[in-house]
């Protein structure tokens, strides 16, 4: 089934993700013939191609697992690589491999926020981490050598064998089942590693995905950077000297990111074949210079730097591979898929990958039957999170209504030629939750289409009036009971529950999925959820639901459960799940 454009799925802007998309074992799939000129031969249980944040997180996580792990990375690190800014999300995943104490101590510059000059008026505004994120309200800027050869030596020490110097040249099959990899070391010779699962976490090269013809480009982001090192750049004012700083301009957008080295890391995004038209005129270093001239906070904070090192070109960053599992083989981070640097989400999604796959292949190696359920649970995981950053980065550029040129033009003219309705983008960019931190911003800020807007007022007038009756009803003065109790509830058209890989500790688990109208992709669910979602038929009083769930929990526990179950249903009653609470 190669060859599906994800975009086509349903006109919604995400990759489309089933089973029909897996090639398992029968199904035929191309691959390259073997070559001859071979030395050695070993075998691992998994072979993991590539030594970034991706490829060493899924090796650190295996090995904790008992999994016998070879990783091989072509360069020897320390070795350059863009992406200097993180997000908060990436801090537990820091915390679970055991790094953070090292990244911590490394002495990286701490984040708070972003600052940006975007959307209406020229005048920068800031946006904080803490007013979403209170547990982990900070992140990092880190220097990308450093970071990944931290996460790289935490691997060696969780017993991965690493092998940097090391290039992949091909994935071995065997029909449709990769078998391995062949590689080289640097004198000419070729070796032979056999595994039972390969992962591919060679990030935009992309050796799969390009052996198997699985990467679709995005038509919205055709973008290119083009970007350098600073000595001398001024930093934003306390509190913000740590924030990424952002600047929206004529051709495109800047970023400047301040790091604990002395240098900034400075780069302009533009319209990709303008860009390299550009560059090919003037050369790199001039282009880069113009488009710095061109944003005038930027220029302003550079005006006594020098670039120490670049400028360095990179473009055809936006695509998504067809499929993200096969047999015998796993995509992680931006093997699998990449947005757009706007919102510093690559190092993240390639850490939050690295653990789900090593939960996929822990399974898989385990229970052939909950491997397969898990692979599907790991693509649609992957593309949710995926799907969830590319809204949102379409909806920050079709928003920046304030700049006149080719660049933003196109953007919001091809965003209005998505047929994606106004609903489903909501959905997709705030993840089916009221708009917060970096959507409220653009929606303060920037100007979002109408139809846009109205969805999220309607939707947030929606929640608001429901939690009103509900908090109403619970605090109702003379009642015993709330009058909750004697409502009956019914469910929402489409309100679907599936039992399906859910992730546990470190592996995937069987466990219940509830699909509703603002969760469409489906969300775990507890089995008390589950419970009362299968006992809600739209005759049963809640006191009788609420009997008969108590009823199945052990001696001592029915008042706990009661409050649970009661706290459930509202909470499923504001978010539309349950469309009626016949009586309230
Ligand atoms: C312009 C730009 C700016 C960005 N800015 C940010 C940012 O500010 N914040 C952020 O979070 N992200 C940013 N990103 C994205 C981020 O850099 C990546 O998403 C992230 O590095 C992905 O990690 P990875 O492990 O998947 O891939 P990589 O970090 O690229 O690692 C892949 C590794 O595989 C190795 N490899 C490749 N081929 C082979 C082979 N055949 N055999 C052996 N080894 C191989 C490579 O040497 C490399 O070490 C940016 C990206 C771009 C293009």
């Amino acid at each position: 089934m190669k060859g599906v454009n994800p975009w086509d799925g349903q006109g919604t802007g995400k990759p489309t993700s089933s089973t029909k998309n897996l090639p398992w074992p029968g199904q035929q799939v191309w691959r390259r013939p073997a070559s001859r000129l071979t030395t050695m031969e070993q075998s691992h249980q998994v072979v993991v191609i590539g030594g970034g944040p991706g490829g060493s997180t899924t090796a650190t996580m295996l090995a904790r697992r008992g999994v016998d792990v070879l990783l091989l990375e072509r360069e020897h690190f320390p070795r350059e690589h863009v992406g200097e800014s993180l997000l908060p999300a990436s801090i537990p995943v820091l915390e679970e491999l055991g790094v953070l104490p090292a990244v911590e101590q490394a002495g990286f510059l701490r984040k708070w926020g972003a600052t940006m000059v975007w959307g209406r008026d020229s005048t920068p505004w800031s946006w904080y981490f803490k007013e979403t994120n209170q547990r982990y309200p900070h992140s990092y800027q880190v220097w990308r050598p450093q970071f990944d050869q931290l996460l790289l030596e935490n691997s060696r020490s969780n017993g991965v064998d690493v092998r940097e110097g090391h290039r992949v040249v091909e994935v071995l099959f065997d029909g449709a089942k990769a078998t391995g990899v062949r590689y080289g070391s640097g004198n000419g010779a070729l070796s032979t590693v056999h595994a039972e699962m390969v992962v591919d976490a060679s990030g935009q090269g992309g050796l799969l995905a390009r052996e198997l013809d699985l990467r679709r480009w995005d038509p919205f982001f055709q973008n290119l950077a083009v970007y350098g090192y600073f000595t001398g750049a001024q930093r934003l004012p306390a509190p913000d000297e740590g924030n990424i700083f952002i600047e929206a301009a004529g051709h495109g957008w800047l970023w400047n990111i301040p790091l604990h080295t002395g240098w900034a890391s400075i780069g302009a995004v533009v319209d990709s074949p303008r860009g390299q038209e550009g560059i090919k005129k003037a050369g790199a270093e001039r282009f880069l210079k113009a488009q710095i001239a061109q944003a005038p906070h930027t220029a302003g904070m550079l005006r006594d730097a020098e670039m120490v090192s670049g400028p360095h070109v990179v473009k055809d960053w936006s695509y998504v591979c067809d499929q993200l599992v096969g047999d015998g083989y796993v995509l992680v981070g931006d093997a699998a898929c990449f947005v757009d640097p706007l919102f510093s989400s690559g190092v993240h999604l390639a850490l939050m990958s690295g653990v789900l796959a090593a939960a996929y292949v822990t399974t898989a190696l385990k229970d052939a039957e909950l491997g397969a359920a898990a692979a599907v649970a790991y693509q649609e995981l992957y593309f949710k999170e995926y799907s969830h950053f590319r809204e949102m980065a379409r909806l920050f550029y079709s928003s920046n209504l304030a700049a006149e040129s080719y660049f933003w033009e196109a953007r919001r003219l091809l965003d209005g030629a998505g047929n994606f309705s106004p609903r489903h983008a909501f959905i997709q960019a705030v993840a089916g939750q009221p708009p917060q931190g970096y959507e409220r911003a653009v929606l303060d800020q920037g100007r979002a289409p109408e139809d846009f807007l109205a969805s999220v007022k309607e939707v947030e007038s929606f929640r608001a009036g429901r939690r009103a009756r509900v908090e109403a009803a619970r605090t109702a003065p003379g009642t015993a009971a709330s009058p909750l109790i004697h409502s009956v509830p019914r469910l929402a058209e489409g309100v679907r529950l599936e039992r399906k890989a859910v992730v546990g500790a470190g592996e995937f688990l069987w466990g219940y999925v509830l699909t509703t109208v603002s969760q469409p992709d489906g969300t775990p669910c507890s089995n008390l959820v589950a419970r009362l979602i299968s006992t809600i038929d739209g005759r049963t009083p809640v006191s009788q639901i609420l009997a008969r769930m108590a009823d199945t929990g052990g001696s001592g526990q029915e008042a706990q459960i009661r409050q649970s179950v009661l706290t459930a249903l509202e909470i499923l009653y504001v978010d539309g799940t349950v469309e009626e609470l016949q009586g309230l």
